[in-house]
């Protein structure tokens, strides 16, 4: 299990949290802000570790990581900690709950699994940890409902809500937190740790990564763990050799790399959190994978075509991007990276993954938008 002190690369926020323990002064309610991926729902479950471990030690003090409370929070079956994430009206006592398609974190999901405990006196201790995740997704009635909640937990409570993007939220909401920053890492960092990481990965990709993640090690390491690099280099050889109307066999083949993505997705999911993953669902977030990487390639050929002074993210193939670069005036460009970032919302409009990649290699080999 990992503790607050093994946090690497934030300390601004470690200093904050342990200055608030050790004055005696832990706020009820935290908001974590921060990109995705570096740090902050491991930082908010070590917290939790610490405040729920009856053998911690240490100034700051540290859980144990040994105790019967800390192999449970490790476990994921500790009774006085609750992880809250949209997908739990999947367990709902309400069928109707259950049903819905869930677009937001709702109202229900908060009073069920949050506000309602949250009143209910301890199992084992005497604390309880909340962390919501991807809390922007909280809707306005379940931000209204929580507020008071927030306001005056009842005794022992800790929430701790972990958000990217805080300018979503209320007023009401951010003013009830004691606000807790995370700073993205520098890529050089996030390269050394990919290394030291991932066995084997090679400098050129750890490189690559850091840079293309912009300094997520969380987002990193789940895509050189997916196999994305082969795939990434794979697709832009593809793209550099894209004839202007496209090809047929250009679109199969990245129609069949992102089939194959999600299937793993699928079984990666299961395998990890024993979760059912749909497959129509993984198969639009590999092919919205996908589209950012041919999108992050057009913009390197747009620095190179305007000569902006920007380091280029696949500067690891700067001879394919370079081709493209002169294939395409700079409005071009724009114009296929504008259109790319169409074809993205379609996938969320139900449009047939297969449908999207015909137009996306017609668009990347012409330049020209296509109309769907
Ligand atoms: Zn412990």
């Amino acid at each position: 299990m990992i503790g607050l002190n093994d946090i690497i690369g934030q300390e601004p926020a470690l200093q904050q949290l342990h200055t608030a323990m050790r004055d005696g002064r832990m706020p009820h309610a935290f908001l974590f802000i921060g990109p995705a991926g570096v740090g902050r729902r491991t930082t908010a479950l070590a917290l939790a570790a610490t405040l729920l471990c009856k053998k911690k030690s240490g100034d700051p003090p540290q859980a144990c990581g040994t105790c019967e409370d800390c192999k449970m929070l490790a476990a994921g079956t500790h009774s006085d900690f609750q992880l809250i994430y949209k997908e739990l009206a999947r367990f709902h006592d309400d069928s109707s709950v259950r049903n819905r398609v869930m677009q937001d974190l709702g109202i229900d999901v908060i009073r069920h699994f949050l506000i309602g405990p949250a009143g209910r006196a301890p199992t084992r201790g005497s604390h309880k940890v909340f962390v919501v995740l991807e809390t922007e997704l909280m809707s306005i009635a379940a931000q209204n409902s929580l507020l008071k909640t927030l306001e005056e937990p009842p005794p022992g409570v800790t929430i701790i809500l972990i958000c990217a993007k805080p300018d979503q939220l209320l007023p009401t909401t951010l003013s009830r937190c004691a606000q807790v920053n995370f700073r993205r890492l520098p890529a050089a960092f996030v390269a050394q740790k990919l290394e030291e990481f991932e066995n084997g990965i090679a400098p050129s990709e750890a490189r690559f990564w850091a840079g293309y993640t912009q300094g997520s090690i969380g987002e990193a390491l789940k895509l050189a763990r997916a196999g994305m690099y082969e795939i990434k280099c794979d697709v832009l050889n593809h793209l550099a050799r894209l004839s202007s109307g496209g090809d047929v066999d250009t679109a199969e083949h990245f129609a069949d790399l992102t089939d194959k993505l999600a299937t793993q997705a699928v079984s990666a999911a299961k395998k990890r959190d024993g979760a059912e993953l749909s497959k129509s669902l993984a198969s639009r977030q590999a092919t919205g994978t996908m589209l950012e990487i041919i999108a992050g390639v057009y913009g390197d050929a747009l620095t190179l075509a305007t000569g902006a002074r920007r380091d280029l993210t696949h500067s690891d193939q700067s001879s394919a991007v370079e081709i493209i670069a002169g294939r395409f005036t700079p409005t071009q460009l724009a114009c296929i990276i504008e259109s790319l970032s169409q074809y993205e919302q379609l996938l969320w409009r139900n449009v047939n993954p297969k449908i999207v990649w015909d137009n996306v290699v017609i668009t990347c080999g012409s330049g020209q938008e296509v109309t769907l």
